[in-house]
């Protein structure tokens, strides 16, 4: 037992132990994927930023302004080759109808201009060049109008118009150098955008790659501990069912065990108390797990002190009353059981024993005694003594060794009800002169002044029972009414027969009985006067013998008395048929 003891007290710890581990391989988890599951977040919002990123550029760069820029551009340089086709026409011709090409080409370039004012109002490093071409395109327009007022002017006009018109390529090939380096600018904003896209594009793969890879470890790694958490988690859980079901086994054996039975551990707390405990030291097992020993457990220095010894009787004091205690105590590591085994009634018992040896050889030696002295003096004498003195010695040597067979075959029959071998021989009997010859023979030994007395019946029926142990009975109770009447008085035998029962009631006017121990004088060995104070000698086993016939005969013996006022024992025997 000490070792499953020692088992059970060591499985605290280990269970904590276990707990911890649970509780640290679900944090470690829960990281993990908390870990994963923001690295997720991380590539979902890496992604859809990098995307909208790529989006925006080309849908602002290219579509929005690139594109439409060089058409203008493009445009830009027709309308104002255009202006120049009308305005040549006109030269030729002078005929104003000549100058459409001019006006529609004019309204277009501005047209043109004020398009690319607002395509390169968020690109200041377009917004330069624009601002250069837009003074040429004017300039050009100037130099036109002024040679259609020459033309306008006649013929010499004319002329200084076509002079001044050779001027006028300086200033067409410097407007047409602008458009190109316009495109040129153009076209660095493409690079740079296109190079802006790139970083984006290597940012985002990068930060991709790594977030993934990273999400690929963390997911590998829950892949390869999960489970592995998940069985230590199973494991820990299927050994703390085991433990809790081994226990619940344990607590079922101890609460069947008779002996109160106590797990003490190593800080002398309490971890287990079984029911045999709860109604010995009469502490419930709820309030006495986990206090300590020596608060729940009365006198518990003494019991360890007496279990540390072996000592198979330690007095303690439980709730008032005394208790005699077989206490055993086993230490292991991590604790100690201690049992207690509730001894009082084994050890009154042995009081009681004891006391009768005393009893007995006392009851034994004084009517040996008065024999010895008896035969002595008859032997001594056998010539001298008067005829009446030695009649007598002899009736007392017959009165004495009656006594003594007497005792003698309470003795006999005490060993053969213990042993559950009394037979009863069953004959009809008659019960009114059993009562008078058990009187009679009780007259013989009344040397107290006491008035014997029988009522019966007249015609009273034959009682089928064994003859021999209700004569003990009745003896019995003659006998202690003679002895517990120390001043004599009325002793009374009365027989009444109901038909279903016969019923004898010895009555006296002696001592009496407390009530508190109407009931003990029936058990064995038990004596209100156990130290034979009142000199008064006796083995204790009559009633208890008598009790037992009686039951035995399918009767009852009972008491009723009151001290100072005297006893009345009635025996009730069931009438069978023969
Ligand atoms: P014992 O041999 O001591 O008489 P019993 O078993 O016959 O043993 O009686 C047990 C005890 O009961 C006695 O010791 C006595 O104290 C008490 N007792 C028995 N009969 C009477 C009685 N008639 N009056 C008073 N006490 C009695």
């Amino acid at each position: 037992m000490a070792s499953a003891a020692g088992e059970q007290v060591r499985r605290y710890p280990r269970r904590r132990a276990l707990r911890t581990r649970a509780v640290v391989a679900k944090r470690r988890a829960q990281i993990a994927f908390l870990i994963l599951l923001v690295l997720l977040a991380a590539l979902l919002a890496v992604g859809g930023y990098a995307s909208h990123e790529l989006y925006h550029s080309a849908e602002d760069r290219y579509i929005g302004v690139v594109l439409p820029l060089r058409t203008t551009i493009r445009d830009l340089q027709l309308d104002v080759v255009e202006e120049e086709t009308g305005m040549r026409g006109y030269m030729i011709t002078s005929n104003r109808d000549s100058l459409d090409p001019y006006f529609t080409g004019r309204k277009a370039a501005a047209a043109d201009l004020a398009r690319m004012t607002r395509l390169t109002a968020n690109h200041p490093e377009l917004a330069a060049r624009l601002e250069v071409l837009q003074n040429q395109v004017h300039g050009l327009r100037g130099f036109y109008d002024q040679l259609i007022t020459f033309v306008a002017d006649g013929k010499i006009g004319r002329q200084r118009a076509g002079r001044e018109l050779l001027s006028s390529q300086g200033l067409f090939s410097q407007f047409v150098t602008t458009a190109g380096q316009m495109e040129t600018d153009i076209q660095r904003l493409v690079d740079s955008t296109r190079a802006d896209q790139r970083k984006t594009y290597n940012r985002a793969f990068g930060t991709l790659v790594i977030a993934g890879l990273l999400a690929l470890a963390i997911a590998g790694y829950l892949l390869v501990k999960v489970p592995e958490q998940l069985r230590l988690l199973y494991a820990a859980e299927e050994e703390a069912r085991l433990d809790a079901e081994q226990d619940a086994n344990s607590a079922r054996a101890l609460a069947h065990v008779s002996d109160a039975v106590l797990l003490i551990d190593d800080g002398r707390r309490v971890r287990s108390w079984n029911e045999a405990a709860e109604n010995l030291l009469g502490v419930d097992q709820s309030a006495a797990i986990g206090r300590m020993a020596q608060e729940v457990v009365p006198e518990y220095a003494t019991i360890v002190e007496g279990g540390r010894r072996g000592d198979a009787f330690v007095p303690i004091r439980i709730a008032g009353d005394e208790r005699w205690v077989a206490p055993a105590l086993s230490t292991f590591e991590g604790g100690s059981v201690l049992t207690i085994r509730d001894m009082t009634e084994r050890y009154l018992l042995e009081r009681a024993r004891a006391d009768f040896v005393t009893t007995a050889s006392h009851e034994l030696r004084t009517p040996l005694t008065a024999i010895y002295g008896g035969v002595r003096t008859l032997l001594g004498h056998p010539d001298k003594l008067p005829d009446d003195q030695r009649l007598r010695l002899l009736r007392m040597i017959e009165q004495e060794s009656a006594h003594l067979a007497q005792i003698v075959d309470q003795l006999l029959i005490t060993a053969q009800l213990d042993r559950g071998a009394l037979r009863q021989a069953e004959a009809p009997c008659d019960v009114r002169s059993l009562c008078e010859s058990v009187l009679e023979a009780a007259e013989a030994r009344n040397h107290a002044p006491a008035t014997l007395v029988l009522t019966a019946p007249d015609d009273l029926e034959p009682l089928l029972c064994d003859q021999n142990l209700l004569r003990q009975v009745v003896v019995n109770l003659v006998e202690n009414a003679l002895k517990y009447s120390p001043n004599g008085g009325r002793i009374e035998l009365a027989i009444t027969d109901d038909g279903d029962d016969v019923r004898i009631r010895v009555s006296d006017e002696g001592l009496g009985i407390p009530l508190a121990e109407q009931e003990q004088i029936f058990e064995k060995f038990y004596r209100l006067d156990a130290e034979m104070t009142r000199g008064v000698g006796g083995s204790g086993l009559g009633l208890y013998i008598s009790r037992e016939i009686v039951s035995q005969m399918g009767g009852s013996l009972t008491v009723r008395s009151e001290p100072g006022a005297g006893s009345a024992f009635t025996l009730a025997l069931p009438r069978r048929t023969a």
